[in-house]
């Protein structure tokens, strides 16, 4: 399947993520069905869109005209039975290994034999959740980075079974998209989180041996090395609860002691300090 025979996409899922792909998608000029659980789901991602290019028809990004054709693009839905005109779906429902299982089995049961399965999810293994469907090899990864309208990269993960033939219809497609894709072979973190989040947990060591304090930790890596963020001011808005979360999964997966979580992100965890959505997590906010 080439990416000229991709014109209609299917979504699960209305949330931060699902939205911005199906954002994403329609202003690319593919027709997009957005399926969610409930009406509610559907009409808030719906109205997070709509907020979304509202914001760039005032930085002139975009044109009164665009937003129209961009929504008239989008159709809202909670039945699976919509997608019966799609040549992709893309799974964005909420990070729970058993609900991807009935998702992904549903619309293997639902959907023609070409059409192709992808997953936003951050953790679950595409090589797993493409075997429980009969048609493994046209499953596969395709992890957004949020706020996806804003974010350049994909990642497009090949599970084991991912055909040659499935990777490049995707690809292309993420170009499409005006996104820049990188290909990565299925492992617990991908390649970006398998990187960053070792480096978050190494800057909660570095503080809780007294090296340095917070702020110079930061200003370590935002001057020194160009990270727009520091490690500390990043794993507090990423939430430090989803930092150990990460951790304890690379730990199990690859059973390997250097990625044990830093006791002093457990401290914080186990106190409610989990970052910015808390109100304190290493800074107070
Ligand atoms: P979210 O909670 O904002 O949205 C999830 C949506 O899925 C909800 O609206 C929920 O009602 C819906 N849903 C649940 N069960 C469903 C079903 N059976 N059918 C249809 N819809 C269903 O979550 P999110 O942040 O958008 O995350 C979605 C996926 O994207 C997860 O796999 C997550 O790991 C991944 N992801 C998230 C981020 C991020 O920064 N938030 C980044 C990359 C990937």
């Amino acid at each position: 399947m080439s990416i000229l025979t991709i014109n209609t996409v299917g979504i699960v899922g209305a949330g931060i993520m699902g939205n911005g792909i199906a954002q994403t998608c329609a202003a690319a000029g593919l027709h997009v069905v957005m399926v969610d659980i409930s009406d509610e789901a559907v009409a808030k991602g719906l109205a997070t869109i709509a907020g979304s290019l509202d914001r760039m028809i005032k930085k002139d990004k975009i044109t009164a005209a665009d937003k129209s054709a961009i929504l008239a693009r989008i159709r809202g839905s909670t039945q699976y039975e919509d997608f019966k005109a799609v040549q992709l779906v893309i799974e964005a429902a909420t990070e729970n290994y058993a609900l991807k299982v009935k998702i992904v089995q549903q619309l293997d049961a639902l959907l023609a034999p070409e059409v192709l399965i992808a997953s936003n999810t951050s953790s679950i293994s595409i090589t797993k959740l493409a075997a429980v469907t009969q048609r493994p090899d046209r499953c596969i990864g395709m992890h957004f980075f949020n706020p996806v309208p804003l974010m350049a990269l994909v990642e497009i993960i090949r599970g084991l079974q991912t055909s040659d033939a499935t990777h490049e219809a995707v690809h292309a497609m993420a170009i499409a998209l005006g996104k820049t894709p990188i290909t990565v072979k299925n492992g617990p973190g991908f390649v970006v989180n398998r990187i960053l989040m070792p480096m978050v947990n190494e800057a909660l060591f570095v503080l809780a041996e007294g090296v340095a304090t917070p702020e110079d930790i930061d200003a370590g890596m935002t001057l020194g090395c160009n990270q727009p963020l520091g490690p500390l001011a990043l794993a507090d808005m990423i939430g430090l609860d989803v930092c150990l979360a990460v951790m304890e999964v690379f730990l199990n997966e690859f059973g390997d002691s250097k990625y044990r979580p830093c006791p002093l992100l457990k401290e914080l965890v186990a106190a409610g300090r989990l970052g910015r959505k808390t109100g304190q997590g290493v800074y107070t906010y």
